[in-house]
């Protein structure tokens, strides 16, 4: 093996910048009129997101967390650095990145069927589906996923709450509190001793021999892919407030966690589709599940896995915990992703007891992976390769999950 596979595979943390960047959207399909639709779905849908959950009727039914200043955790992270904290670990209903993608994907196919049958006609009044009508017709159908945690809680919680049967396929590394959660919201948790990418092909398989079975594919999924997407635009509208306007010269620089890819390559699409080369995203992942970095380095994507390099899979950021990426997240991002980086399992619990103590915030271990993200960047030569003067750059971690987090005495 050869650098950079060399440092993967001894569980180096190190940054890797993608020599395949070119700042312009790939062939994903998709663009920016996709993002547009589903940002105007899910203001329509925003009454009956408000009438379903109380969390989510705060913002009217839109589903949104604060970008937050951090003045003492960012300046231990990069002394004299501007550092932004966008806090999704903290979005209402599921508590975590997967809010805006999962209950989009479920959305889309409530409304499908509501139109199919009926229920509702094209723009029609989404508190229709909070009926008695709809929810007779929900009620056959089964709504599944194959999850670590996060994307479960999220599906699951807006299945169960429209009245879907709700099944989530929990991999090995799922914490027991998001299980029971999931359990109380009325979704059934099937558990399996495998890994995450064990527990999808399961869901997907069962879902198949079912006609009334829909399995929200985490990693194929368009949808998931445009829900998190959406996310560009909200955070637009946020920077404007703060008088923030990026350009080439004064770039943001963004830091993801990144498990499969759907959240981190929705968001990165999204902010590249709105900002351009204005934005720079970083992908960040465990030591022992670089399964994005390896699949982009060698372009070979989802043909090969963490454990092809002798790695392990297990790590303590169970929102992480995947093996091997999706292809189409990966095909989709691999011109648009500025790089990727590596973080132990010790740095990321000492991340997140940093965020609770200097700044009270609850996350959980995986929302912390972006965090040695400003000083790795910054102290690599990227910025001078660049033409960036690091001064210019405002740099913004996103955390990606924590809101239901139990206390530890
Ligand atoms: C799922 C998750 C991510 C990453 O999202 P992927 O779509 O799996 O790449 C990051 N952080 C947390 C807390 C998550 O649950």
């Amino acid at each position: 093996m050869s650098f950079p596979i060399d440092n993967l595979a001894n569980r180096i943390p190190f940054l890797w910048i993608n020599p395949h960047y070119e700042g312009t959207q790939s062939s994903s399909g998709l663009g920016l009129q996709d993002m547009l639709d589903a940002e105007a779905r899910l203001a329509r849908f925003a009454p009956l997101l408000a009438e379903l959950f109380d969390e989510a009727a705060e913002r009217h039914g839109i589903i949104e967390s604060e970008l937050l200043e951090i003045p003492k955790l960012s300046q231990e992270l990069l002394p004299g650095a501007r550092i932004l904290l966008k806090g999704d670990h903290d979005l209402p209903v599921a508590g975590s990145v997967k809010a805006r993608g999962g209950i989009y994907n479920v959305l889309c196919f409530a409304e499908n069927l509501a139109l199919e049958n009926n229920i509702m006609p094209i723009g029609g009044n989404t508190r229709l589906l909070n009926t008695e009508k709809a929810r007779a017709l929900f009620k056959k159908y089964t709504v599944s996923v194959g999850s670590t945690g996060n994307l479960g809680l999220s599906i699951g919680t807006i299945a169960a709450a429209m009245g879907f049967k709700a099944r989530v396929h929990m991999s090995s590394d799922a914490k027991e509190w998001k299980k029971q959660l999931l359990r109380s919201r009325g979704a059934e948790v099937i558990e399996y001793d495998g890994d995450y990418s064990s527990a999808v092909k399961q869901g997907r398989e069962e879902s198949q021999l079912d006609p009334f079975a829909y399995f929200v594919d985490d990693e194929n999924s368009r949808e998931l892919f445009l829900g998190y997407s959406v996310a560009a635009f909200r955070l637009r509208a946020q920077l404007k407030l703060r008088g923030i306007q990026p350009d080439e010269r004064h770039p943001l620089f963004i830091y993801l966690p990144c498990g499969v890819g759907g959240a981190p390559g929705g968001l990165c699409f999204g902010l590249n589709a709105l900002f351009g080369k204005a934005v720079r995203c970083f992908f960040a992942e465990p030591l022992e599940a670089p399964c994005m970095t390896l699949g982009l380095i060698t372009g070979k994507h989802d043909a090969i896995s963490v454990y092809d390099i002798g790695l392990t899979n297990h790590t303590s950021a169970d929102g992480l915990a995947v093996g091997r990426p999706s292809a189409f997240v990966g095909r989709a991002i691999e011109n648009i992703v500025s790089g990727c980086f590596t973080v132990s399992d010790e740095s990321l619990a000492a991340f997140a007891r940093q965020a609770k103590t200097l700044e009270g915030l609850k996350i959980e271990p995986s929302a912390a992976a972006g965090f040695p993200g400003p000083a790795m960047v910054c102290e690599s030569d990227y910025c001078s390769n660049h033409g960036i003067a690091p001064e210019n750059v405002t740099h913004i971690l996103w955390t990606t999950g924590g809101r239901y987090l139990p206390d530890v005495p």
